[in-house]
């Protein structure tokens, strides 16, 4: 684009002909924010789909689909969404974003990896390449987001209805914590790199005027009801964490620095947030799209311990003061969603993972990747002995792909999608299994 101001207008129809435009406005995109476009559109009537389109010139873009929410309190009887995580361009083709596209859902949330920050390798064979070295500045952010947004199952998947987001570390740097790089690099200059990285994420990414960054700071984790029927709270687990412990390599034991009581992994201000908006929330779902895996999984079998620092089980405070919340303030049906780690999982959650008898007070469904790993398998060689040391696991697969999850007043359905290959395009899609949790019953059942 050239260094110059574009007017840029927006229409929002109730037709998909865009026939009956009932919102319109004008939007100047300039190049100091990428010439994206923010617009809050106002006005619109809740629970129903919308269609929309930006114009400039003579020239229109595709149509997109959105949808409202219903009124605040407003009784609902079903809201359907999906979920999907780590989309590694160069890993493969984005079949699972193809087949999220045409999933009859009302909207979905990513969890993050939606870009990465590596070198583009070609010599590693791999079905596509990054188009650069490894971001670190605004441009090279900008370029990675424009490459990814090339793909047109992503672009489907886009266009078929509203996105809400949050980012994990690639977005910035792999396994970053706060202010510290994966490298340990100065502190200054990762703060500018952060800032870069985050103002690209707020240009490209479906977020509202209100979460502009200010330099390396941007605002993620919030909240939103459908209805009466479901809460949601998003959180932000990377920007305010506090250094992964023992060194940040799954190698090596546990060395006590997990435990450290004054660890955080959302920082004070957003547990506080947090703790008040769940505590009083009146839905009868109460759901945490989030990045890392809650449960406190143990990667070796017998009296040998092996956890991931990067994971909330690096985070061991933090962790036992969000389940002690859910188990003795009793948000209605608590249901965590998380991606990270490009598999799939389903974890009952209890406040203490290493006592058969502690309850279960909430339940947790990890999505696998898009692309991340490749294509993946079935069965990992450990997934046996895996859910044999961890009782609270009720389904491990490492294929790509997504979930879906209907909620009903008496039910939360979580469907597990893959496919079998990602780097050939065109796999179908292949429902592997699904879960359901009852109203008033923490923890997941098998159904098929
Ligand atoms: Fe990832
Ligand atoms: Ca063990």
């Amino acid at each position: 684009m050239p260094p110059v101001p574009v007017d840029v207008a927006w229409e929002v129809a109730e037709d998909d002909k865009m026939k009956q435009v009932v919102r319109r406005g004008v939007v100047r995109a300039v190049p100091e924010w990428a010439h994206s476009v923010h617009a809050d559109v106002g006005g619109l009537r809740p629970d129903r789909w919308y269609w929309y389109r930006f114009n400039v010139g003579s020239s229109a873009s595709p149509i997109g689909r959105t949808r409202t929410l219903p009124d605040l309190g407003a009784p609902s009887n079903r809201l359907r969404l999906a979920f999907a995580s780590c989309s590694h361009f160069e890993s493969g083709f984005f079949t699972a974003y193809r087949h999220l596209a045409s999933e009859d859902v009302d909207l979905v949330f990513h969890l993050g990896d939606y870009i990465y920050e590596s070198a583009g390798d070609p010599e590693a064979g791999r079905p596509r390449v990054h188009n650069s070295a490894e971001i670190t500045t605004l441009e090279d952010y900008r370029n990675r987001y424009a490459q990814y947004r090339t793909d047109p199952d992503l672009q489907a998947a886009h266009a078929a209805r509203p996105w809400w987001v949050t980012w994990d570390d690639h977005e910035v740097d792999n396994n970053y914590a706060n202010d510290i790089s994966e490298n340990d690099d100065p502190r200054d200059a990762f703060l500018l790199r952060r800032a870069a990285a985050y103002q690209a994420y707020y240009e490209h990414m479906p977020l509202r005027r209100a979460q502009i960054p200010k330099g390396p700071a941007l605002r993620l984790y919030r909240d939103f009801s459908y209805g009466s029927l479901a809460s949601f709270f998003i959180l932000d687990t990377r920007q305010y964490r506090s250094n992964q412990p023992c060194g940040d390599s799954s190698t090596n034991p546990p060395c006590g620095e997990e435990k450290d009581p004054n660890a955080t992994m959302m920082g004070a201000a957003q547990e506080r947030w947090l703790y008040a908006a769940m505590g009083a929330s009146p839905s009868k779902w109460n759901v945490i799209p989030q990045q890392v895996m809650v449960a406190r999984v143990d990667q070796r079998p017998g009296p040998e311990v092996r956890i991931s620092f990067d994971q909330w089980s690096g985070y061991d405070a933090p962790r036992t003061r969000l389940l002690s919340f859910l188990g003795t303030r009793k948000p209605a049906n608590p249901v965590v969603l998380t991606g990270d780690i490009h598999s799939n999982w389903v974890n009952d959650l209890k406040v203490d993972f290493e006592d058969s008898k502690s309850p279960i007070v909430a339940t947790e469904f990890v999505g696998t990747s898009i692309t991340s790993g490749g294509d993946g398998t079935d069965k990992p060689a450990n997934a046996d002995a895996v859910m044999a040391e961890n009782p609270f696991v009720k389904f491990r697969n490492g294929q790509r792909g997504y979930v879906t999850c209907e909620v009903t007043p008496g039910t939360m359905r979580a469907d597990y999608h893959v496919v079998e290959y990602v780097t050939r395009p065109g796999a179908p899609k292949i429902t592997r299994a699904k879960f359901v949790v009852e109203d008033g019953k923490p923890g997941a059942q098998k159904t098929s």
